[in-house]
């Protein structure tokens, strides 16, 4: 059998080489287009930059302004904000873009002090702890929970990050089917005899690391469920909100809120600011000590800068606009848009015959293209014609899953939602991805 472990890395190994050789000669319009704007609604892509043959080293970039079906802008706070800019703006003349400086030696501003107050009240945790990026929240975090003689379960699509979490924190990984309790049952019933208690079991702890939505199948996680199995083999629960948290929830609290889950039933809440709050940087919540731990433990916080003053600036201000605290109503309408876009988007691609990905109320839309040589085709049409949207391939999908990954945002107004679902049908007929029949149109 190691035999034929090793035959079939070689021949994935072989396959990733040609795929890449492959995407750089073939797809490298497709990745990596500079934009020349905020990532709202509509934004610029340059198309190309001149740079007069360096003679006066003037540069020129030709644009084209497009429909965004691609940015984590899911509450529209990306562009420019009435309430957050003229505080970011502010915010900025007052404590400039960066600290300079690690959490421990004068980067924590009063400003993070308020911003880890007020992302652990919204989340509903007691305490919060903040770093610059999400990535490293993930990838950083896990190693101090978790080591050697402790077990990670994982659910088989996790993000890269908290992959790259477990495996740095030197803990046995296991993997689970995605989103299916009834084999994270299995895995840990073969793990542990059923019922012991944790003081009698081969590992020092165990943990379960779930996202609220998936990134890349727009799926909600089946956390009520999990939750259960976790609490009958007495595992920790911890949780990426990095696509749920403002995203959805009656008051955007993510999938907790969604799906009636009391927080103190997750152990360790995650995510991200690069989403719903057009900022950057992540965040841990917790109990008190937890956090307390992590702010004398994790190198991510004692050895790295802290987040720039004006990125947790923005952070506070567009979850008091969430929260209504800005004495508007703009919040409860930002959720009320993006549920409504979400499911009206999903419901009517769907109707057209595309292959579909996820649930309802989730604003991250896979539609299947399978085969990766359709990438190109399909992501050069919908420029042609002014629509910008991503597309994921191998390795971040398997080889023949390729798709695009629509996300859908509160700033899309009915109009530009309509002008997308015309572009996307003509495209997908040219592309042949329409692989159900689609529903006859209403007279
Ligand atoms: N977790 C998940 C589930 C993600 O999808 C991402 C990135 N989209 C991250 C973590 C990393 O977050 P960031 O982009 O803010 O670094």
């Amino acid at each position: 059998s190691y035999g034929l472990l090793f035959a079939f890395g070689q021949l994935r190994d072989f396959f990733r080489r040609i795929f890449d050789w492959w995407s750089q000669s073939n797809l490298q319009d497709c990745f990596n287009r500079p934009i020349s704007s905020p990532p709202d609604a509509w934004f610029d892509v340059v198309e190309r930059i001149s740079n007069d043959n360096n003679k006066t080293l003037k540069r020129t970039t030709r644009v084209n302004r497009c429909l965004n079906l691609g940015s984590y802008n899911y509450l529209g706070f990306a562009a420019a904000d009435e309430y957050c800019t003229p505080r970011v703006i502010e915010c900025l003349k007052k404590f400039s873009a960066s600290t300079c400086s690690t959490r421990i030696d004068g980067g924590t501003t009063t400003l993070h002090a308020e911003l880890e107050e007020c992302v652990a009240n919204f989340v509903g945790k007691p305490a919060a702890i903040v770093f610059g990026m999400g990535y490293v929240t993930n990838s950083a975090i896990l190693p101090v929970l978790m080591g050697k003689g402790s077990l990670i379960i994982s659910d088989s699509l996790n993000h890269n990050s908290i992959v790259n979490g477990a495996r740095g924190s030197g803990a046995t990984i296991r993997v689970f089917q995605h989103n299916t309790p009834s084999h994270l049952d299995k895995v840990l019933r073969e793990q542990i005899a059923d019922g012991q208690p944790r003081t009698h079991r081969p590992w020092k702890k165990i943990m379960v690391v779930v996202e609220g939505i998936y990134s890349m199948e727009g799926e909600l996680c089946k956390l009520p469920e999990i939750i259960s199995v976790c609490k009958k083999y007495k595992a920790y629960v911890y949780l990426d909100e990095a696509h749920s948290i403002g995203a959805v929830g009656k008051t955007g609290r993510g999938v907790c809120e969604l799906l009636g889950v009391d927080t103190a039933d997750v152990d360790i809440m995650m995510g991200t600011f690069t989403k719903s709050f057009g900022s950057c940087g992540g965040y841990i919540t917790g109990s008190k000590e937890l956090i307390q731990y992590l702010k004398y433990t994790c190198p991510a916080h004692l050895y790295a800068t802290s987040i720039s003053p004006p990125a947790a600036q923005q952070i506070i201000s567009s979850i008091k606009v969430v929260l209504g605290e800005d004495g508007s109503s703009r919040g409860a309408q930002k959720l009320a848009r993006i549920r409504e876009n979400s499911n009206f988007f999903r419901s009517e691609l769907q109707k057209m015959g595309f292959e579909v990905l996820g649930d309802n109320d989730s604003p991250v839309m896979p539609i299947m293209l399978y085969n990766p040589a359709k990438i190109p085709a399909f992501s050069r049409e919908c420029l042609k014609r002014s629509v910008a949207v991503v597309t994921v391939a191998f390795p971040a999908t398997p080889l023949l899953l390729a798709r695009a990954r629509i996300c859908i945002s509160a700033a899309h107004s009915r109009e530009d939602l309509v002008k997308a679902l015309e572009v996307l049908s003509t495209v997908g007929d040219m592309v042949g991805i329409k692989y159900f029949p689609a529903e006859p149109k209403k007279q």
